[in-house]
């Protein structure tokens, strides 16, 4: 099991940080455990984030992930992290920022391995009124504890790149015990028992799932699920592998290939949205890149940012080019482009 609060007459005290989390005051960031962001995306605009599991734990490790590669490749659902102490952390946050548009539970590794999922969500709800959104992988919803645990959420955001077993493996590289029958027949299952919005993530990468047949495949999984809207993506940002983006106009094509309302969401620079707040933590990032390359997860370290939130920053200042991305030892690290 995870860990567990601590508790000293009801007075609650906040478990051993997570490894890769920095609590300290060490800058003006207020820092938290498990809440991160408002971040700004195309799918949930504007989002408060919620990390469920440690950073990359995941049931898949897919060639295109845009925090790298995975650490724990598992199937085991725990307590990841603490119900109560998300719940706290929430409370707090929603006090101090405007409301966003969704609570996403998303993170940094994939939340239906949290196995207390449902209650976060009934917990969550019990304190807002903001719709709550998950952005699943989708591997676990054969499992009917999983899709109870979803079912009080307002938005689903499942991914399905595959439509053929070997495809499913090259790209999401899924944990052994993850079929693609299993995972399909879940994710068919899950769409007609969830009473709330449906979004299907589909994430083309060049050469891998991008042939016309390859998307007639998966569009053809989609024909026996109630959707709302299928998203088409692509690798916008140095992924865990050295994989390619398909382009912006060979995604609109496919739009038309699938049976329901399919839109390409692909974040292209002229996409990306800035926040207000988003200054000083640009300004750190620059300031340590021009110091030291770092990966992801580096900077998060180091400034005490949740790994999304750097990676959106990261976007803003790589279009800028006031930063490079630069792929060594399997790994992507960034560093500063110092200019005169
Ligand atoms: S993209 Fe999502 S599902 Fe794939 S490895 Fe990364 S966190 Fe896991």
């Amino acid at each position: 099991m995870g860990e567990k609060l601590k508790t000293t007459n009801k007075k609650m005290i906040l478990p051993d940080r997570p490894e890769g989390y920095d609590t300290e005051m060490n800058h003006h960031h207020k820092k938290y455990l498990f809440v991160y962001g408002p971040v700004a995306s195309r799918r949930l605009k504007r989002s408060l984030g919620v990390d469920l599991v440690p950073f990359k734990t995941c049931s898949y490790n897919c060639v295109y992930c845009q925090i790298g590669k995975t650490k724990k490749c598992t199937l085991d659902r725990m307590e990841y992290m603490p119900v109560q102490g998300i719940l706290e952390e929430l409370r707090e946050k929603l006090k101090s920022a405007a409301p966003p548009n969704y609570i996403g539970l998303a993170g940094s590794g994939e939340p239906t391995l949290h196995s207390r999922i449902g209650e976060i969500i009934e917990g969550i709800k019990a304190l807002t009124d903001i719709p709550v959104a998950v952005l699943t992988n989708g591997s676990f919803l054969w499992k009917p504890e999983v899709r109870a645990g979803l079912a009080g959420a307002d938005l689903v955001l499942p991914s399905l790149d595959a439509g053929s077993a070997e495809v499913f493996h090259c790209i999401n590289r899924p944990h052994p015990d993850i079929t693609f029958d299993k995972m399909v027949n879940g994710l068919v299952d899950f769409s007609h028992a969830f009473q709330g919005r449906i979004h299907l993530e589909v994430f083309i990468v060049k050469g891998i799932n991008d042939s016309v047949d390859s998307v007639k495949q998966i569009a053809a999984i989609t024909k026996d699920m109630r959707l709302d809207r299928v998203d088409l993506n692509t690798v916008s940002r140095p992924p865990a592998e050295n994989v390619t983006a398909s382009p912006f106009e060979a995604l609109e094509s496919m739009c038309t290939i699938f049976p329901c309302d399919t839109r390409v969401i692909a974040e292209t620079h002229r996409t990306m949205i800035a926040t207000h707040q988003s200054a000083s933590a640009e300004s750190d990032i620059v300031a340590l890149l021009n110091r030291r390359p770092c990966t992801i997860e580096g900077v998060a370290k180091g400034l005490g940012l949740h790994p999304n939130e750097v990676v959106k920053h990261l976007d803003v200042l790589h279009s800028r080019g006031v930063i490079r991305a630069v792929r060594s030892n399997e790994a992507v690290f960034y560093e500063g482009i110092w200019t005169a």
